[in-house]
């Protein structure tokens, strides 16, 4: 008799075998969906509308302006505030946040002067800034119809990145900006760990999508991380246009 040849009996051998401990598998308790449920901690509760009931509100009707935001050298805001409106008094100089910020979710709305409105001196397009940490720019720029090198346009990151689309309103009309902001980690030795890393919705279309910031924005030259810093202020740029403001507000994360 061949001894590879698998007899009848030996078949069927195993398949009784096989059989067997599919039914004691059967047996088996089958695993609670209990295993893979996260009961703690729970998420706070936060209410969404108009604003996000633990944000820090910087600006809007009645909030006093001075509390949350001073000139770059420590004098008082120097622009326009009508109606919790703030409208940059060019030349008048850039203001930035009292309170520093880190890792934040960040809400703003802004809008450009329509063309009868601009500063006399300032007659090209309206320039501003979102300088988040007072070193990474979110541009603003009056560029409805208007070309400019796009990594400059609005919601690009300035000389950086350049946004996914451009959902910027006419002159006149306002923009929002959401902004996603993942702060750069550095080591004790001051050496960069982790980039800055930023999203941007701008008119609640997404412009930047986790871009990996290279360094402190710069106009000339490439960007850089220049120094270690922790938390630091939001600096919003007086650029020689008459740059509106409403409705700020930052959720540290
Ligand atoms: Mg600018």
């Amino acid at each position: 008799m061949n001894n590879n040849l698998v007899t009848k009996n030996q078949l069927l051998f195993g398949l009784s075998l096989l059989g067997c401990s599919m039914m004691l598998n059967a047996n088996e308790p089958k695993p609670s969906p209990k295993l893979t449920e996260v009961w703690q901690p729970v998420p706070q509760k936060v209410s969404a509308k108009p604003i996000p009931s633990d944000a820090i509100i910087l600006l809007n009707k009645g909030v006093d302006v001075n509390a949350q935001w001073q000139h770059t050298n420590g004098d008082s805001v120097k622009w326009h505030l009508q109606e919790g409106i703030l409208t940059v008094t060019p030349k008048s100089g850039s203001i930035i946040s009292k309170q520093k910020f880190c890792d934040m979710q960040m809400h703003l709305e802004w809008r450009a002067p329509r063309k009868e409105e601009r500063a006399a001196n300032a007659p090209g397009h309206a320039n501003s800034g979102i300088k988040i940490q007072r070193r990474y720019e979110v541009q603003i720029l009056e560029t409805y119809g208007r070309p400019i090198y796009v990594n400059g346009q609005a919601a690009s990151i300035y000389k950086q990145s350049v946004p996914l689309v451009d959902a910027i309103s006419p002159a006149g009309d306002w923009n929002s900006y959401d902004i996603i902001f993942k702060a750069p980690r550095f080591d004790e030795q001051g050496e960069l760990v982790k980039a800055a890393n930023i999203s941007v919705l701008h008119n609640g279309i997404l412009v930047q999508d986790q871009y990996e910031i290279k360094g402190k924005t710069m106009y000339v030259g490439e960007p850089k991380y220049f120094d270690a810093h922790g938390c630091e202020p939001i600096l919003l740029q007086d650029h020689g246009g008459k740059i509106s403001f409403r409705n700020i507000w930052v959720r540290p994360l």
